[in-house]
């Protein structure tokens, strides 16, 4: 094991050791992990891939860690769902959901930005962990911390879902709830980091932690039967995912695991925190941050840490952004509960109803495979939901009271 050369400059291309560090000194670009991919080609087959368990770890070599994963071994492997009767209803012709929802042990992807970063700090001697978290985040921090003995500290915005704060809570963490969004509890994430000399997942550790993300792409690739798609939809909160999943194929091909690729990627938002998604449309790299007002709350970020690189990797790709309403992620949500029986949260919403209306703008061809990004289980975010699906009937347990329902659906029935 042992393929991290050590950590270089996005920008100036700077190198730095394999150490907490997150920003270049000289000018201010973001870090990331640089590997031997020499060496990483002369042991790293498919073969030996699929001789391995089925996790996240099993392109171990691609992760930034220094030895055997010692929290969340194992996170990831989720299943490739082949989504006909949703691709009936979309009017195209092949379509998969990879599903995160039932991502192990939180139920989003999150779990694997979390086992790379805990590892790693495991590794660096912390003793404490932290993040600041739009909800998903913090849930997969305290649940790894958990399995990893290490002392927790969860920041979120005061007004989560309450999914999201008993999923959190549960584990026995500390939760500080601030008066603010997610931009500010990121701020002060920072000066916590600096202060305390703890390991904040997505600030100090940054560089490591969004390596997990390549692995949600890694297995698109590998569970095609080492193909890339022709299109992946990719929800947006600071615009980390869809940046890893670009290098993910870049990585596959530069290996040999696949052949060449050309997937376009398309970024999702909620109209109410579309920083992203605005730039794009207007053709700029210039972020202009926003104030999130949206239910999407697990991808509302308003001032994304990526948002710069993610515009690049949608235009590099000649993919496009879109934005929905909450009205539209809520008939999303349902849309992908009644065809494939997968119930996702808001942001899962807000990707399937994105990609609908890339559909429907031309955006993606109908006759192209396209992959929906699915990143987060709906039981965490059911006020979403409640008020906008049918109240049960209620009856006594008896059967002339049901004769009574079954009737009243015929007769609604034979009246069509
Ligand atoms: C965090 C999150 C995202 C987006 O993450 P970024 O990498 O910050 O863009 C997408 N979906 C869900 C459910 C999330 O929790
Ligand atoms: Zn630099």
């Amino acid at each position: 094991m042992g393929f991290v050369k050590g950590l270089k400059c996005r920008e100036c291309g700077a190198p730095y050791p394999k150490e907490p560090l997150h920003v270049c000194s000289f000018c201010f670009g973001p870090l990331e992990v640089d590997y031997d991919y020499e060496g990483i080609k002369k042991v790293l087959t498919r073969k030996l891939i699929e001789s391995r368990g089925k996790t996240m770890w099993r392109y171990q070599e691609l992760l930034p860690v220094d030895g055997e994963p010692t929290v969340g071994a194992q996170v990831g492997f989720t299943p490739l769902v082949k989504a006909n009767n949703l691709a009936r209803v979309l009017g195209v012709k092949e379509l998969y959901v990879k599903n995160d929802s039932v991502n192990y042990p939180t139920f989003s992807f999150k779990d694997r930005v979390v086992s790379t970063a805990l590892t790693k700090a495991k590794e660096f001697g912390y003793k404490t962990v932290g993040c600041a978290t739009t909800g998903n985040l913090g849930n997969a921090v305290a649940a790894q911390a958990v399995q990893a003995c290490l002392e927790s500290y969860i920041i979120m915005p005061a007004d989560l879902e309450q999914g999201k704060i008993v999923g959190t809570l549960i584990y026995g963490t500390n939760v500080i709830k601030i008066r603010g969004n997610y931009d500010n509890v990121n701020k002060l994430c920072s000066e916590i980091a600096d202060k305390y000399g703890w390991a904040i997942v997505n600030v100090n550790l940054r560089p490591y932690y969004g390596e997990g993300s390549k692995t949600y792409g890694y297995e698109i690739l590998e569970q095609l039967g080492w193909k890339a798609p022709k299109h992946i939809v990719v929800p947006m909160a600071g615009g980390s995912l869809i940046t890893k999943i670009e290098k993910a194929i870049k990585e596959f091909v530069k290996l040999g695991l696949i052949d060449e690729a050309d997937t376009k990627l398309h970024g999702a938002q909620a109209s109410g925190s579309a920083p992203i998604t605005t730039a794009v449309k207007q053709e700029t790299d210039v972020i202009k941050p926003v104030k999130p007002k949206t239910i999407a709350q697990s991808i509302a970020i308003g001032n994304p840490a990526d948002g710069y690189y993610s515009v690049k990797s949608i235009n590099v790709s000649g993919g496009w952004a879109e934005d929905v309403t909450d009205d539209e992620l809520v008939e999303g949500i349902k849309l992908l509960a009644r065809t494939e029986g997968i119930f996702t949260e808001t942001a899962g919403g807000v990707t399937v109803a994105v990609t609908k209306k890339l559909i429907e703008q031309g955006k993606i061809p109908r006759d192209e495979s396209i992959v929906i990004s699915v990143t987060g289980n709906g039981l965490k975010t059911q006020e979403a939901v409640l008020d906008k699906l049918e109240v049960p009937r209620i009856i006594n347990p008896s059967l002339s009271e049901f004769d009574a329902i079954m009737d009243e659906k015929m007769a609604v029935a034979q009246k069509r």
